[in-house]
């Protein structure tokens, strides 16, 4: 094998043959003709027997487009598939291929027309346009020997211009090769965390979308390097901004990885090298995009998981330099979108993401998220499906393609297959059939075979929520989350910005009820006035009613807004994560002292003032000869009750399925909760998620629970089980579940419905 490694391309001179290259695009003529200027202007200047250049026809095939070195009659002839030989591997796999022999690599082809016997060594980049592989540039020698770093760094800086060039030619396309066999995308399949359940199907946006260059030459150098400076100096400062929101809790990015952009944002090395790029010609996007594109290639080579996170974080910050250096900042949002959107980012904020029109914002996708970060609980409010922890999301969806969204198995197809669309799309009509068949049952009464009616109400908690109870004819408002209206503010919410607030949903409920719950915050629930320090285990920690009484200000405050607001209406308040009685007396002394000064002031007070308890914490069901006495109403909040219960983290998805309302310990303690209210005649409720689902609510129905408050979407499929039910006989039938020794009874309360015909 030769040593000879000595550089035979005149490398010094990149910013000549840019420049060269530039004049010939600018050319007139046949394009056919100028793409053989490029490619003999390539082999004179890089000294090379061969410069090849194959671009992806319209068949998604890699064909040769113009050739110094081979033969004349092969152009427009040859032509191979993604993935076959060394250029159609280079195209396939998005990386360089640098071989001393070319005929040695296991995926050498020959092909005769072309004449290539003659050659050995063979180097070729991928050229990119858009993040997508829109052809090959290739160099050989007849001479065996290996092209060094800064000969396949200079073919990689040429390849930029190339793009242009070729994305200018009129017969290449510029399908991703990298994806697919066929000349058209092949699906993929990515999956993630389920976050917010649902089905959608749309096209990707990416919440900051991708900047395609226009000129990749630069006119001058100096002026290129002063752009790339202000977009280096204006990113470093939204850094800075971006972590002082971060400090409040208010902003889409962690603060670890605002930290890593901090770090890239101010490493020499990254923008020396983009400034070397720049003095070899490249404009300064072209050389954001072209040092990128180093990185991206030993991002596919790394199989270390802390670097190929730092380099997808420098890909990420690639992003946003690009954005700053073409002054495109704005957010899809602000581009205002139309059609089904699929929206894909690495996080958002909770605000970011009510930004988005609702009306065409079908799912979201994350490379980040958790099931308790503030976008996941607001996403889960405005009912749109979201998908977390979909590693590397933005490199393989592009903007643009199709995408189905199953939140309910956490799979996200790309490019999906007509079948599978068609499959989905069924889902999607049923799914929507169903929903407007509900609509129009609207006005049903959710009364039982046997006459008992049932209350049907609404969870909610943010104003765009009002409008459900209309759509649903839901009975009021069972639960409203006052705390989003804290999560969504980086400061606390004043008084009279509470007032209005509250007034506003109690006017758009019209008269029928709303229960307010005191604000639920810590835990899971974030606010970023809030300073509670790291919790081992925050879902048993300084949270909901324990921050509240620690923090007068902040409850009392709140009940006062709760007061004026409802004045010469009814309040409906309750606490939540009630532990013992004494918690739940101080919480109603504050109202009561609320009250008085309402007095003291002359201000109109409620007409009625009703105080519940949220039943949460199961400490607090032994006390019910004492609480009840003292309480207007009782909602059981089974999302936390039952996760305490069973001692099963709510938002671990390991233990999702683990443990089972439907069993016989937690049907004894809603039995016993439900016996102890309708002994002492106080209202009681479940606002908990399973009394939304049908089977669930069935059972809970036979165990004396009348009143439920649910997501919207489940108002419809438990109003028409309520109708098709007979509580007499599934009275029975649920106290026969109370003493069975299994670990769930589901399979008994399925196969009653199904005897029974009950519609769930
Ligand atoms: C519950 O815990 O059941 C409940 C309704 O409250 P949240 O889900 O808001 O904690
Ligand atoms: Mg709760």
């Amino acid at each position: 094998m030769s040593q000879n490694i000595v550089p035979r391309l005149s490398t010094s001179s990149p910013r000549a043959l840019l420049r060269r290259l530039h004049d010939v695009m600018g050319d007139v003529g046949d394009p056919q003709d100028r793409l053989r200027t490029v490619v003999h202007e390539i082999a004179a200047n890089m000294q090379v027997d061969v410069c090849s250049i194959y671009a992806i026809n319209k068949t998604g095939n890699l064909e040769l487009f113009a050739t110094q070195g081979l033969n004349q009659s092969a152009v427009h002839k040859t032509r191979l598939k993604p993935g076959e030989g060394l250029i159609g591997t280079i195209a396939l796999t998005r990386t360089v291929l640098n071989l001393e022999e070319a005929g040695d690599h296991p995926k050498f082809v020959y092909r005769p027309e072309t004449g290539e016997d003659a050659f050995h060594s063979f180097c070729g980049v991928p050229v990119f346009r858009s993040g997508r592989v829109i052809g090959v540039l290739s160099i050989q020698t007849r001479e065996m020997r290996a092209f060094n770093t800064e000969e396949v760094e200079a073919l990689q800086t040429i390849s930029m211009v190339l793009s242009e060039i070729l994305g200018a030619y009129p017969d290449t396309t510029d399908l991703d090769v990298s994806r697919s066999v066929h000349g058209r995308p092949d699906p993929v399949i990515l999956t993630g965390l389920r976050l917010v359940d649902g089905v959608a199907i749309g096209e990707a946006v990416f919440h900051q979308p991708g900047v395609t260059i226009e000129n990749t030459v630069a006119e001058d150098v100096g002026e290129e390097k002063t752009r790339i400076r202000d977009a280096f100096k204006a990113m470093r400062q939204q850094i800075d901004q971006m972590m002082a929101a971060a400090d409040v809790g208010h902003s889409g990015e962690h603060r670890d990885i605002l930290q890593t952009y901090k770090m890239f944002a101010f490493d020499r090395g990254w923008a020396d090298r983009i400034d070397g790029a720049i003095e070899q010609g490249l404009t300064a996007e072209a050389a954001v995009e072209r040092v990128r594109q180093n990185y991206r290639s030993s991002m596919q080579k790394t199989k270390d998981p802390y670097l190929l996170e730092r380099l997808h974080d420098l890909d990420d910050l690639s992003n946003r330099l690009m954005r700053f250096v073409t002054g495109r900042q704005q957010t899809a949002a602000s581009m205002g979108l139309e059609g089904d959107i699929i929206l894909v980012a690495r996080n958002l904020g909770p605000a970011d993401l009510l930004e988005y029109d609702r009306a065409y914002l079908r799912a979201v996708v994350l490379e980040e998220g958790s099931p308790t970060a503030h976008v996941t609980i607001v996403a889960r409010a405005m009912g749109i499906p979201v998908i977390g922890r979909v590693r590397n999301a933005q490199d393989v969806i592009d903007s643009g393609d199709p995408l189905i969204v199953d939140a309910e198995t956490g799979e996200i197809y790309i490019n999906p297959t007509a079948d599978t669309i068609e499959t989905f799309e069924k889902a999607v009509a049923f799914k929507e059939a169903r929903a407007l068949r509900y609509r129009e049952d609207r006005h049903l009464p959710a009364v039982t075979q046997d006459g008992v009616e049932i209350d049907l109400m609404v969870n909610a908690g943010l104003k765009a929520d009002l409008i459900s109870l209309e759509e649903t004819g839901a009975a009021g408002i069972g639960l409203f989350r006052t705390e989003f209206q804290f999560m969504v503010s980086s400061t606390l919410p004043r008084v009279s910005a509470q007032e209005a607030f509250y007034r506003e949903v109690l006017e758009g409920a019209d008269d029928k009820p709303v229960v307010f719950r005191a604000v639920d915050i810590g835990g899971d629930k974030h606010v970023p006035y809030l300073n509670r320090g790291d919790e081992e285990n925050p879902a048993l920690g300084w949270r909901a009613i324990r921050v509240a009484l620690e923090r007068p200000g902040l409850l009392q405050l709140q009940l006062r807004a709760l007061i004026r607001a409802a004045a010469g209406r009814t309040l409906s308040v309750m606490f939540p994560m009630v532990a013992d009685v004494s918690e739940f007396l101080a919480g109603k002394d504050l109202v009561d002292r609320e009250l008085e000064f309402c007095d003291k002031l002359g201000l109109t007070k409620p007409k009625k003032v009703r105080i519940g308890v949220m039943l949460e914490v199961p400490a607090l069901a032994w006390q019910l000869k004492t609480l009840l006495p003292l309480v207007d109403f009782l909602a059981i909040g089974t999302n936390d009750l039952l996760q305490f219960f069973f001692a099963a983290d709510r938002s671990n998805p390991k233990l999702a399925d683990r443990y089972d309302l439907l069993s016989p310990a937690a049907l004894n303690l809603i039995h016993q909760v439900v016996l102890a209210c309708q002994s002492h005649d106080v209202e009681v409720s479940v606002c908990g998620e399973v009394g939304g689902r049908p089977l669930e609510a069935m059972v809970l129905i036979g165990l004396g629970l009348h009143r439920f408050s649910m997501s919207p979407s489940s108002i419809g499929p438990v109003r028409q089980m309520v109708r098709t039910l007979s509580a007499g006989e599934i009275t029975a039938f649920a106290q026969s579940l109370l003493y069975l020794p299994d670990h769930s009874v589901r399979h008994a309360a399925l196969d009653y419905a199904n005897t029974a015909k009950i519609s769930l």
